[in-house]
């Protein structure tokens, strides 16, 4: 095995119990452990003269003790230990709070490094619990350049520090160099145990860019290799031609007219269907953009064509849904339509999958049922995945395997800016709904903290005597001990309102809820059955409620704000004014800062591009929404230029090595397979809570 797949439990110094809190942080084997890397780093490589320090200003001294500690008692649990330092240009008056162990340790003549901050100027200097280290001190945190790693309770930078220390002297001989000699020449990237040591532990601020500079490269290089692969291996497919079509004659039957945004991305994907090459197209559009008619417009052109769709959704509501909406769209056509989802009774399922054997139906609508292996399709040339965020990657490509080269388009409701874009769907190419259809409302936003509870509550009750519905969405499903108190659990609050509208109905739905029971609520709140539903972020996806006229969002702070206004678009589908009310008492300013602009504007892109700003692109990936593996150096920020140039490498190499097969990319190989892999478990559940960190 090896040394870099080791469980940190076995590490010297971490064990079980450690070895959880690391855990935490996403940190399992060895591996893991050097690539944590510091979240920043403090320059204490040089030391100032005494005299040259400036009042607050935090700084490394060489010093002199200049007399034995003493240990003070200013009254029981106080004690101090106090001695003076000096140097050639001055001294400073040292103090320690309970550390009273320190006073044995302090000798008048002792040579010592001191890290901390400077308060008072001229003879009256002091510091207070400085970090203290003996000059010479081997693999000290003085003298030196010190990383800063984020931490968890319970683990201390020392820890880490001496955590990665070890692993990097035991691990530095079987770190891989995934980048070929001929590339590092090229672009002047340093080599991979030179990278991984000053990243951590920079013997000067150059060796930290260079290193970072070369890590930065490899991760974006390794992600562009990854998503060129598997478009590559698609798009080099021949696809299935289409003939020219008169798609006017599907528009024209529609009770409304497209919108401009809907036809070129109606356009975009016809030109690729009739290319004789795959379709490998996503649809990015906001929420409400109309992106379903998108949809049937091209299953209405591969039916013209004679060909077989298929349109996957990612929960059974949305299967549902989408089997109502599109068979109003195509069955005055004459399409033959089915459904596929998990909860039909066998068999009901043992029909379909004979009509689909058989080439009976031209549309087959369902869940992840669809790319069961005793599914089979006859004539499959589309295939469609709504909201695709939720499949990852790896689905998505189990599908595609089923039909003979189909086309693949993918809709997504998760507006990203462009640069993002590129990397996230580097595999696809992308057609953008940045219009909505006339007519539609803004939701009026307001961001409220837990004084205005029984406004809210009469707002509520004044909506649904008005014959509304409302949405409440928690953060979490039950009493979580881990969590801080004030944050509100589904079940719980669903009661708590239950008792306050005595005569309202109620009901709470979630991810751990069996799919029947999930399917049942959430029917027949569609039917209007329900007055307030409670849930957790299951409701997030695409659920279609015309007469809910508000949402609530509990604890808004904890949701990302994508999120947010995914959450924001489940109202405001009908013809009622709508409203979203976001709740949080948490006045931190960034915060606050965060939620306003939810207040301010309903354009998704904006949105997201205020979440990235906000954020940062570190967190954007890191929110496990994409199905990719979340960034450890890299900043899209600020280095975008740096995945230009990745991007083009990667192109570059793939082109001559489609397969990586050539012995000197052995190692990239294996780290980009890896890339994939490792990430696949984090990106298939959908009802998972998304708490920030
Ligand atoms: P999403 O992009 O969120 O999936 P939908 O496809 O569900 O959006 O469309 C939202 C609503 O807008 C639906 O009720 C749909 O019938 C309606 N709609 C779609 N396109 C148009 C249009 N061009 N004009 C008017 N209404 C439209
Ligand atoms: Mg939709």
């Amino acid at each position: 095995m090896n040394y870099l797949d080791t469980d940190i439990r076995y590490c010297k110094g971490i064990g079980e119990k450690k070895a959880l809190l690391f855990n935490k942080l996403g940190v399992f084997n060895v591996r893991d452990l050097v690539s944590y890397f510091p979240r920043k780093y403090e320059d204490r490589s040089s030391f100032k003269p005494i005299a040259l320090t400036c009042d607050g200003e935090t700084v490394c001294i060489n010093a002199l003790a200049a007399e034995d500690a003493r240990l003070v008692r200013i009254r029981r649990g106080l004690e101090l230990v106090k001695f003076r330092v000096v140097d050639e240009s001055g001294s400073v008056d040292i103090t320690f709070f309970n550390q009273p162990y320190i006073k044995n340790n302090i000798h008048r003549g002792d040579c010592l490094n001191i890290y901390g901050k400077i308060i008072g100027v001229g003879g009256k200097r002091t510091m207070t619990n400085p970090v203290i280290e003996r000059e010479g001190t081997v693999g000290g945190v003085t003298g030196r350049i010190v990383p800063v790693y984020r931490l968890t309770t319970g683990l201390s930078q020392k820890l880490i520090i001496s955590a990665v220390r070890q692993a990097l002297d035991a691990s530095a001989a079987e770190l891989p160099e995934v980048l070929p000699e001929s590339l590092r020449k090229k672009y002047k990237l340093a080599q991979t145990g030179y990278s991984y040591e000053n990243i951590h532990f920079p013997a000067s601020f150059e060796d930290l860019e260079l290193a970072r500079r070369r890590l930065v490269f490899e991760e974006l290089f390794l992600l562009a290799c990854a998503l060129g692969k598997m478009k590559g291996s698609h798009s080099k497919q021949s696809g299935i031609p289409m003939r020219e079509q008169n798609i006017e004659e599907f528009f024209s039957s529609l009770p409304f007219v497209p919108t401009g945004a809907q036809k070129r991305a109606v356009s975009d994907a016809v030109r690729d269907m009739q290319s004789g090459k795959a379709m490998n197209r996503l649809v990015q559009g906001d929420v409400g953009s109309g992106k379903t008619l998108v949809a049937a417009a091209l299953v209405w052109y591969a039916w013209k064509n004679g060909y077989a769709s298929a349109f996957m959704a990612p929960t059974e509501i949305l299967a549902n849904q989408h089997f109502e909406t599109l068979s109003g769209f195509l069955k005055p056509f004459g399409l033959r339509i089915g459904k596929l989802t998990g909860s039909m009774t066998a068999k009901q399922k043992r029909e379909v999958k004979a009509e689909l054997a058989a080439g009976e139906l031209d549309l087959i609508i369902g869940t992840h049922a669809l790319f069961s292996e005793d599914v089979e399709y006859k004539n499959l040339a589309l295939v469609i995945t709504d909201e695709q965020h939720r499949f990852g990657v790896n689905q998505r490509s189990s599908l595609i395997s089923k039909g003979e080269k189909p086309h693949v388009l993918v809709m997504s409701a998760t507006p990203i800016p462009r640069t993002l874009a590129l990397i996230i769907y580097g595999d696809l190419d992308i057609s953008v709904i940045d219009e909505m259809p006339p007519g539609r409302q803004k939701v009026d936003t307001f961001a409220v903290t837990e004084s205005y509870r029984t406004r809210l509550n009469g707002f509520i009750r004044k909506l649904v005597s008005e014959g509304r519905q409302v949405f409440v969405v928690c953060p979490m499903i039950e009493e979580n001990e881990e969590l801080p108190p004030n944050v509100k659990s589904a079940q719980e609050h669903a009661a708590e309102l239950q008792k306050y509208f005595p005569n309202l109905k109620v009901a709470c739905v979630h991810g751990k809820l069996k799919a029947k029971e999930k399917n049942e609520i959430m029917q027949s709140f569609v039917a209007g059955d329900i007055d307030i539903l409670v849930s957790t972020t299951v409701i997030e996806v695409g659920v279609d409620v015309p007469n809910a006229a508000l949402m609530i969002v509990e604890n808004a702070d904890r949701f990302g704000l994508s999120q947010l206004h995914q959450l924001r678009g489940r109202v405001g589908r009908g013809e009622h004014k709508s409203y979203c009310v976001l709740v949080s008492d948490n006045d931190n300013e960034a915060t606050q800062a965060r939620l306003k602009v939810m207040t301010k504007t309903n354009d998704g892109f904006k949105i997201s591009e205020e979440d990235l700003k906000l954020r940062g692109p570190g967190d954007f990936f890191g929110s496990r929404q994409h199905g990719l593996p979340a960034m450890h150096v890299a900043d899209l920020g600020s280095d975008m230029n740096v995945l230009q140039t990745a991007q083009q490498a990667a192109h570059e190499l793939l082109t001559s090595d489609p397969e990586l097969s050539a012995p000197e990319h052995a190692q990239l190989k294996t780290a980009v397979e890896r890339l994939f892999t490792v990430n696949s478990d984090t990106s298939v559940s959908y009802t998972h809570l998304t708490l920030p960190t």
